[in-house]
């Protein structure tokens, strides 16, 4: 590829020196030729004036040598035409004529100088030394023009070439020269804008501040360097209504007629950072959102709140923090994947955003967990008015990917200047007023109360004393019988885990067991309620009770420790127990949290012979395609289902029941507590119910006797 752009130093190549000599005498014409022959590339010759005429016709020459007297043609004639085509020819008048007149007339109708025939050899060079030297001059102005010519388009090329726009400016403020760029980045034509001030490129909001530095008077160190400005698009199109600019300008001044400088204008070059500017707000943006969501993070809710607290004060307002968590989200995540929770979390954080006014701020800051912050309050009141709405707002399920999905939430709100004048200490207490709401049945509000703080040291405390019952062993089992429909018999026994506290007496699982899950202390409280099962069974077998099994709760972090197979043998075999004196309960969210880990261990505990049963059925989000696929032997209908047949909640039921029967599974109810539940449970095919109807949970010595009519 050829280069269209000549480099400015690039040499312009000599020509070869040409010369024509036109004369009727052969002799003269044959030493003529001889003598200049060295100080032209190429002489040619013409006898008449038709061959002169011909090769001027089609040739170029520096010098002509031309006698005026030819027998075919006047001189003068010829002479006037290389004057009229090729005026840079030096044509050499040469004439037998003594004539002074035939001189200066050729010389005025533009010859260049003149030499009598005879004339001696050395008259000829010194004319043509002379005439060399004219066309040598001739030569060096010719290129001298044609560098400047290549320099300046090169210039000129480099300006416009240049991505920046560049300009100037008369003293008046006026554009006198923009090069290209300005049309592609601003989308003006060079001619719309040249004679236009400066103003016509720049916002109207933005003049006052630019100025100064687009029309700059300054040079040197004071002038204008990268000053951010916005220019003016002429049409915003798909772009931005203005370009982001970073500019350099200065004043240009020539010397004066009085001696001092003479400001002539400005210059200035422009340099487009839009898309720096872009991605430094997308920056900003991820600085300060939640990208799941769009809504501030926690940094930007504590700028937001921070402002707002500063208002308050000034203006004796009140403001509200408030502390939203979602009920049970942690279900949804673990059984039906991210994608379902991320999805759910959007459509959540949408409704929520719906019951706000402009001025709120939402804030997605972890998880599952928002704050709100309501900058000016009216009164307590408005703010648990917002919490209802949130509330309201989410009483109609979600439908994602399929999955119609409830959600609840648990709001907690503290009030400034009531509640905390503290940034931290607002956030803290709404976020222990939200606990309090959870504790008090999800799915409502409460505000902070001076007493919660107690309730949240008592979180404190009941961890600590969880870890002292498990050395001290302060855990017991209970023993709930389940009972078979058809014949009243009591097929086996859920092992119900009991602390006694040294203060507080006996405490039932609703009250630890959260709180062992979210510290992990159900790992090793689970493993001792196994040891505490497994000797029990062991006793009960050696009193002959061996048709009963053993029913023992597994937490998803028991299920998930690696040698929790191993484990789960090697403590029957101490007890020496065969595997199947064992049953174990797991909940849908248990399996979903890791289906495959689960599925795999499972598969190697049933194998073993091991019984195992799906407990709370119903209330997690498993669907029942994917049960036929699970080692599993018995569902366990949950008892809010069984507590639901007085209010006409037989339909599940009853679906529960034939899917069940569809899979071949054993069938137990939960919470059976009236002659009417069992009525119909049996009626639908259950086979064992446990419940209060039959029993509650005893301790091994109370549970005993009711084993011992199925001694034979
Ligand atoms: P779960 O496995 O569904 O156990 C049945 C719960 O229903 C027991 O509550 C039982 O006392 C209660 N119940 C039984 N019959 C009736 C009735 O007729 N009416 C009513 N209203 N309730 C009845 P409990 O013992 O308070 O245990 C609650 C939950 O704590 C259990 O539900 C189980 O999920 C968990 N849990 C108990 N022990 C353990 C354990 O050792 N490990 C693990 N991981 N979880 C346990
Ligand atoms: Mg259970
Ligand atoms: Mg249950």
């Amino acid at each position: 590829m050829t280069n269209p752009h000549p480099l400015p130093d690039q040499p312009i190549p000599d020509r070869v020196l040409r010369a024509l000599i036109v004369d009727d005498e052969p002799r003269y014409l044959n030493s003529t030729r001889l003598l200049i022959a060295q100080h032209f590339g190429s002489v040619d010759t013409a006898a008449t004036g038709r061959e002169a005429y011909r090769l001027l016709e089609h040739n170029a020459y520096d010098i002509v040598l031309l006698d005026l007297m030819l027998p075919d043609a006047s001189g003068h004639d010829i002479m006037r035409a290389i004057r009229a085509r090729r005026p840079d020819t030096l044509v050499i008048v040469v004439s037998g004529d003594a004539a002074i007149e035939a001189a200066i007339e050729a010389l005025r109708a533009g010859a260049y100088d003149f030499l009598r025939k005879p004339y001696e050899a050395e008259e000829l060079t010194k004319t043509l030394r002379n005439a060399l030297r004219q066309l040598e001059l001739h030569r060096d102005n010719r290129h001298f023009q044609q560098r400047l010519q290549q320099s300046e388009h090169w210039h000129r090329l480099l300006v416009n070439l240049s991505p920046d726009i560049i300009y100037t400016l008369d003293a008046a403020g006026r554009f006198t020269y923009l090069n290209e760029s300005v049309e592609g980045l601003l989308g003006y034509c060079r001619d719309e804008l040249l004679g236009q001030p400066w103003t016509a490129i720049v916002p109207e909001e933005d003049v006052e501040g630019a100025r100064h530095r687009m029309d700059e008077r300054r040079t040197g160190e004071r002038a204008t360097r990268n000053a951010e400005l916005r220019f003016r698009r002429k049409s915003a199109g798909p772009e931005a209504a203005h370009a982001a600019v970073e500019l350099s300008a200065l004043g240009l001044y020539r010397d004066g007629p009085d001696g001092g400088a003479e400001f002539l204008g400005s210059y200035g070059v422009a340099r487009d950072v839009s898309a720096r500017k872009e991605a430094e707000a997308t920056v900003r943006f991820q600085a300060y959102h939640d990208l799941l969501t769009g809504l501030p993070n926690r940094a930007l809710f504590r700028e937001r709140l921070s402002q707002a607290l500063i208002q308050a004060r000034r203006d004796g307002r009140m403001l509200a923090v408030m502390f939203l968590d979602l009920d049970r989200f942690k279900v949804v995540n673990d059984t039906l994947g991210h994608l379902v929770g991320d999805k759910l979390l959007q459509a959540v954080s949408q409704r929520v955003g719906r019951c706000l006014r402009e001025g709120d701020t939402l804030a997605r800051i972890g998880g599952d967990e928002f704050l709100l912050l309501l900058p000016s309050i009216r009164s307590r009141e408005s703010a648990a008015l917002i919490a209802r709405k949130i509330l309201a707002a989410l009483d109609a399920p979600f439908h994602i990917e399929g999955h119609e999905l409830f959600v609840t939430t648990s709001i907690g709100i503290a009030v400034h200047p009531d509640d905390g004048d503290a940034l931290e200490t607002l956030i803290k207490h709404a976020d222990l007023a939200m606990y309090h709401a959870k504790d008090h049945g999800r799915d409502g509000y409460r505000f902070f109360l001076p007493d919660l703080n107690a309730l949240m040291d008592g979180r404190l405390r009941l961890e600590n004393d969880l870890r002292r019952a498990l050395q001290r062993g302060e855990f017991e089992v209970y023993y709930q019988p389940q009972v078979s429909i058809a014949d009243r018999r009591i097929v086996g026994m859920e092992a119900l885990v009991r602390w006694h506290h040294p203060d507080k007496g006996m405490v039932l699982p609703a009250d630890f067991i959260a709180l062992a899950e979210d510290t992990g202390l159900i790992a090793p409280i689970g493993e001792s309620v196994m040891q505490l099962a497994c000797r029990q069974a062991s006793l009960w077998q050696g009193m002959g009770l061996s048709s009963v099994s053993l029913a023992v709760n597994l937490s998803a972090r028991q299920l998930e420790q690696p040698r929790f197979v191993e484990q789960f043998t090697a403590t029957l075999q101490a007890n020496r127990l065969p595997e199947g004196a064992i049953a174990i309960e797991i909940t849908e969210s248990t399996l979903m949290r890791d289906l495959d880990g689960a599925v795999a261990k499972l598969k190697r505990l049933c194998d073993l012979g091991v019984e195992i049963s799906i407990d709370d059925f119903g209330t997690g989000y498993s669907s029942l395609s994917y049960l036929k696929k699970l080692p599993i032997h018995t569902i366990k209908i949950d008892r809010s289902f069984v507590h639901d047949l007085d209010s006409d909640g037989s339909t599940i039921v009853a679906g529960i029941a034939a899917m069940t029967k569809g899979l071949k599974l054993n069938l137990v109810a939960e919470g059976v507590e009236t002659r009417a539940q069992l009525d119909y449970l049996a009626s639908v095919g259950c086979d064992a119910y446990q419940g209060f109807l039959f029993s509650q949970p005893l301790s091994a010595a109370q549970a005993t006797p009711l084993l011992q009519p199925q001694l034979h």
